[in-house]
C-alpha cells in the first residue's frame, strides 16, 4: 500500500499521541512501592557494599569516622538484630550471624510521621515517607519512633564530610534528621533507586505493589517472605526472602 507523505506525518502524529496518552495514564495509575530483598544472593558475598556506596554517593550522605556520630540511609546489620523476633535458638545457620541490607521500610502505618511536630516528614500517596530538611528543627522524635533505627541525626555538619560532592542531591545541616527516601527524584525519572541498579547480583528488587502484575507482585507470590518486627503493626513494605 502506498501512504502519501501527509498521511504519514499524520498517521505518525497519532502514534505520538497515542504514546503520550500512554505514559499519562501510566503515571495516574495507583502505586505503592515496594522493595524486595533476596536475603540469601546478598549473603553469597558478604563483604559486597556497592549498594551502599551507591546510595551514599548519590545522596551526598556524610562519612564521619566515629560511630556516634554515623549517618546511614543503607547498611548491613546482623540477622538477629534485625529480625529479632525470628531468633531462636534454632535460627537456620545461613543467617546465624550473617549481615542483611536494612534501610528505612517505607511503613505503610509510620509512627515517624504521627510524632514529627512540624510535618517535615510525611507519607506520599504512593507509600513514600519523605522528608523536608528546611522543616526538620532537630527534635529527634522520629528517631525515637522510629523502631528500626532507620533514620540519622547530624550531630555535626555533614558538609566537610562528604566523600564526593554530588551537585544534584542536596546537602543537610547539622541539627537535622536524614534516611532514605526511596530515591524518589530517580523514580520520577523513571529510574530504579541507586542501591537496586548498583547490586551486581541483582538482589535488590524494587516495584509497584498496587499493579498486580508488577514483577514484586510475582515474586512475593512465588517467594515466602519476612518483614522487620511485624507485631509493632508499623506494615513495613521491605520484604526478605530468607
Ligand atoms: Fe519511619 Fe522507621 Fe518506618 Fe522508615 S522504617 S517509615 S523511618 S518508622
Amino acid at each position: 500500500m502506498k501512504i502519501t507523505r501527509q498521511a504519514f506525518f499524520r498517521l505518525s502524529g497519532l502514534a505520538g499521541l497515542a504514546g503520550a496518552a500512554r505514559k499519562l495514564l501510566a503515571a495516574a495509575a495507583p502505586k505503592r512501592w515496594a522493595m524486595v530483598v533476596d536475603a540469601r544472593k546478598c549473603l553469597r558475598d558478604q563483604g559486597c557494599t556497592k549498594c551502599i556506596q551507591a546510595c551514599h554517593r548519590a545522596h551526598n550522605v556524610p562519612e564521619f569516622g566515629e560511630p556516634k556520630h554515623q549517618i546511614a540511609w543503607i547498611w548491613k546489620e546482623r540477622f538477629e538484630r534485625a529480625f529479632p523476633s525470628q531468633r531462636s535458638e534454632y535460627t537456620a545457620e545461613t543467617f546465624k550471624d550473617k549481615p542483611v541490607l536494612v534501610l528505612c521500610n517505607h511503613c505503610d502505618n509510620p509512627p515517624c510521621v504521627r510524632v514529627c511536630p512540624t510535618k517535615a516528614t510525611w507519607k506520599r500517596e504512593d507509600g513514600l515517607v519523605m522528608m523536608d530538611w528546611h522543616r526538620c528543627i532537630g527534635c529527634r522524635y522520629c528517631v525515637a519512633a522510629c523502631p528500626y533505627g532507620s533514620r540519622s541525626f547530624n550531630w555535626l555538619d555533614p558538609r566537610p564530610h562528604i566523600p564526593a560532592l554530588n551537585a544534584d542531591f542536596p546537602t543537610r545541616t547539622k541539627g537535622v534528621v536524614e534516611k532514605c527516601t526511596f530515591c524518589e527524584a530517580r523514580l520520577a525519572q523513571g529510574r530504579p533507586p541507586a542501591c537496586v541498579e548498583a547490586c551486581p547480583d541483582k538482589a535488590l528488587l524494587f516495584g509497584n505493589l498496587a499493579e498486580a502484575d508488577s514483577e514484586v507482585r510475582k515474586l512475593l507470590r512465588a517467594r515466602y517472605t519476612i518483614r522487620r518486627k511485624p507485631e509493632l503493626g508499623t506494615l513495613p513494605q521491605i520484604f526478605y526472602i530468607v
